[in-house]
């Protein structure tokens, strides 16, 4: 297969929550791939702008508390203001909160599942209707958790939430691929970002960690390029529903 399958030249991008971790890795993967790219969230992403910018690409920041799916029409019609149309959505901002499930509060409860669920398929419903009014088909990228597949422990709202997110990606690509949009899911593994912060402080639980992942080292935002690119190009044009784990081997074990 020629590598021009996996070329983004001409296509626009929108990537929620790319200031930091997996997002900003993610945004700066589909800009080396010739993507211009909208960045939305709460806080200004210098970094990933600087980046962008340094691939030759276009950017747009859109200011947006994703907590609440309000504003998500006025996302997108900005971006198609800004940058002409959306072809890619990477829905990446999400939260996770720990405590025991026995002690778990409603707040932790719908502050995770109306960031990392409820906005998601609200957001990507918006997308979905510009890329059909637009007629060039499209691809959203959900991003999953190893939690998708497993239950994990002391996060019930994270894993509810991207159990959901696995799910939705195959409703959303049953319902969507008739108008050519592929939606698809990565799971990222165990991934150095503020994220995991809290486990890779705890000696314990990041022993435990690095002792199970094949590849023996936590993943870097880098590693997500290749699957998010592959993802939001030609190449995957038949490829649908389905989540793609990127974990050094982690659910293999
Ligand atoms: P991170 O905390 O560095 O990034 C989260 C991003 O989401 C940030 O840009 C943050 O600003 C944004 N965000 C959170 N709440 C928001 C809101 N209300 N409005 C707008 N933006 C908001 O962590 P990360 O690890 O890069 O996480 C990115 C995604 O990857 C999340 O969905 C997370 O669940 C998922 N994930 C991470 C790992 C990992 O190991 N780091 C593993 C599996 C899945």
């Amino acid at each position: 297969m020629s590598t021009s399958a996996f070329s983004l030249e001409g296509k626009v991008a929108l990537v929620t929550g790319a200031n930091t971790g997996l997002g900003q890795g993610m945004a700066l993967a589909l800009a080396d791939a010739g993507a211009d790219i909208a960045l939305v969230g709460r806080l200004s992403p210098e970094e990933t702008l600087a980046g962008i910018k340094a691939a030759g690409r276009r950017s747009h920041f859109v200011k947006a508390d994703l907590s609440s799916a309000e504003a998500v029409a006025e996302i997108v019609a900005e971006v198609v203001k800004a940058l002409g149309t959306v072809d890619i959505l990477v829905n990446n901002a999400g939260i996770i909160q720990r405590n025991d499930s026995i002690d778990f509060t409603v707040e932790e409860w719908d502050s995770v599942m109306n960031t990392n669920l409820r906005t998601l398929f609200f957001l990507s419903q918006a997308a979905a209707k510009q890329m059909m009014a637009a007629g060039r088909g499209g691809k959203i990228i959900n991003i999953a958790s190893m939690l998708s597949f497993q239950g994990g422990i002391r996060v019930p709202s994270y894993t509810a939430s991207k159990s959901g997110v696995m799910g939705l990606t195959k409703t959303l690509a049953n319902e969507w691929a008739r108008h050519g949009i592929n939606v698809n899911a990565i799971a990222p593994g165990y991934f150095a970002t503020n994220n995991t912060a809290a486990l890779r402080a705890d000696e314990v639980r990041n022993a435990e960690i690095l002792g199970r992942i094949p590849a023996g080292r936590w993943g870097d935002p880098a590693d997500l390029g290749g699957a998010t690119v592959f993802l939001a190009s030609s190449a995957s044009d038949y490829v649908q529903g389905i989540t793609l784990p990127v974990d050094g081997g982690w659910l293999a074990r």
